[in-house]
């Protein structure tokens, strides 16, 4: 029998996982090395005194995404996540009391938005029939398949829907052909975030995510988003893959033009056919692969902002406070220029609250209460060190102030413990670079082919899967770059896609 190709992958992040896994489905033997005691990557948990906390992502979007990940694995998501979905999907709340649940009720959404701006329904429908349009034409001609070649991307064929998406216009600018009212514009703009962009700043396109969020839903796996995690990671295993814990690497040795394995911090050398790389890809750049030319270019680029996250476990149940809150600052503009412009924490912060125990009551000891909040600030400044001391406290005052506005008056004597993120925490836990808790940037010169590609332009059996590599950030977009980096990797070996499609577990 023909020995069976090797390969290792540097870090269990969701991606690193998720390409392992479709490695192995097609034949691979496959070794995952991951710094950490646990898989998971920023989409882990922090368990502490029967509270169970998400510590990144709590919004499970694009379910189809995520299904079909479990397929090319061989099996099918239902049989491993219990998903709920949340509905209302977020609470808004502005300065003045103004506020917003945004849900997928027609009836419920037409009476909210026209109590605010009178003709403002007839915008959302428009300007979610835009999303659904940019979500769709994406999916299929830029985020769901690599780029082989400049001309691939910038072909004739693809100019025209550059301008059908909206690429060259900023979101802020295009949200006001449907709302005027600047709440509104508001509550259908920020969700940028989650890119890690100002929507002064992001194409129009990514109103793909206001569409995926009210029409295909935002969903909560019960038990937790590490569900996904434990999922992905028991089946890659099953599937033959073989995870290493508590093993940094150092760096991924290299001979002329191939790489021949790693080097883990305890000395330790593994050898590979292929090496997949899931850490942060300009950390990677510039510790593993040592280039520190490609590592200066990377540092000059745009980078998404960081988070400052407060874990609290609370002795107390607070019912205003919803799944998912979100309060945003009165100086919208202001606070955005803030993150991106100045790398800190606004005068005026904006935040985000996720309850979980209010769908998952597990997720907290009855009677009390489990409560995560991220605030967004600017990434590390090397040029200007940001006082995260003096910024967390200042955070934790604005969250107090502000959720006093729906009776939530006590809430700081009801703290039984607090777990608390800077951005240094993102960096040295994640190797994320510059603590950007989104990885690259995605303004329109960093996304497609012009985003650092998936594998390495010398060493052509180095690979790249993760948030900053094509296509970009969050869990469904990275398993998206998981299958292209898979199919990469597969194509380059010589196998037909009609084969690896089909291709059984024990192959
Ligand atoms: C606060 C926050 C909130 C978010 N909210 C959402 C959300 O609601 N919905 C959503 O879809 N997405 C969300 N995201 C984004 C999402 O979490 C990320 O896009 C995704 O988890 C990135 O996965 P990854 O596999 O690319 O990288 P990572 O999760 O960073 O995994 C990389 C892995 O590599 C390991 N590693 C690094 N260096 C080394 C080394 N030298 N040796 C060995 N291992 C190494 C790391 O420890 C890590 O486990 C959020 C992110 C954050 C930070």
């Amino acid at each position: 029998m023909a020995k069976k190709p090797t390969a290792i992958v540097i870090g269990a992040g969701i991606g690193g996982i998720a390409t392992a896994g479709r490695l192995a489905r097609n034949g691979y033997e496959v070794t995952v090395v991951e710094k950490n005691s646990t898989g998971g990557g920023r989409c882990n948990q922090i368990m502490k005194d029967g509270h169970r906390f998400d510590v990144g992502p709590t919004l499970f979007l694009m379910p189809e995404v995520f299904e079909e990940t479990y397929a090319a694995l061989g099996e099918k998501m239902s049989d491993h996540l219990d998903l709920k979905r949340i509905d209302p999907t977020y609470t808004v709340r502005f300065d003045d009391g103004t506020q917003l649940a945004l849900t997928s009720n027609i009836g419920a959404m037409q009476a909210q938005l026209e109590a605010i701006e009178p003709g403002a329904f007839g915008g959302f429908l428009r300007y979610l029939s835009e999303g659904q349009q940019n979500y769709r034409l994406s999916l299929q001609k830029f985020v769901g398949r690599n780029f082989y070649n400049y001309f691939q991307y910038f072909s004739l064929a693809n100019l025209p829907l550059l301008f059908k998406l909206k690429a060259l216009v900023k979101h802020y600018d295009n949200v006001d052909h449907y709302f005027k009212n600047p709440h509104l514009k508001a509550a259908f703009t920020f969700q940028n975030m989650y890119l890690g962009l100002s929507p002064y700043d992001a194409p129009a396109t990514y109103s793909l995510l206001q569409y995926t969020e009210l029409a295909e839903g935002i969903w909560f796996p019960m038990g937790g988003m590490y569900r996904i995690i434990e999922s992905l990671t028991a089946i890659a295993e099953r599937l033959g893959v073989h995870f290493i814990y508590n093993a940094p690497v150092e760096r991924i040795e290299q001979d002329g033009q191939q790489a021949t394995g790693v080097v883990l911090q305890d000395g330790r050398k593994l050898e590979a056919d292929v090496i997949v790389v899931n850490a942060d890809l300009p950390y990677a750049y510039r510790e593993l692969l040592q280039d520190q030319s490609e590592a200066k270019k990377l540092d000059k680029k745009k980078y998404t902002c960081s988070a400052l996250m407060f874990y609290w476990g609370v002795d107390k149940v607070y019912p205003q406070i919803n799944h998912h809150n979100v309060w945003l600052a009165g100086d919208y503009k202001a606070s955005f220029d803030s993150i991106f412009d100045d790398n800190t924490l606004p005068a005026e912060p904006s935040f985000y609250v996720h309850a979980p125990a209010r769908t998952d009551p597990a997720a907290a000891p009855e009677g009390q209460d489990t409560l995560m909040v991220l605030v967004p600030v600017g990434h590390l400044d090397e040029d200007q060190p940001q006082d995260w001391a003096a910024l967390k406290d200042r955070a934790r005052a604005t969250v107090f102030k502000r959720l006093q506005e729906i009776g939530v008056t006590d809430l700081e004597q009801h703290i039984k413990f607090e777990v608390c993120y800077t951005p240094k925490n993102w960096q040295s836990l994640y190797n994320l670079e510059k603590g950007a808790a989104f990885g690259l940037s995605h303004n329109f010169t960093q996304v497609g082919y012009l985003r650092p590609r998936n594998r390495h332009a010398k060493y052509h059996n180095v690979y790249f899967a993760g948030a900053s590599t094509h296509p970009g950030t969050g869990l469904p977009i990275v398993l998206l770059s998981a299958r292209l980096t898979t199919e990469r990797i597969l194509k380059d070996a010589g196998v037909s896609q009609a084969s690896y499609q089909l291709q059984p577990a024990t192959a």
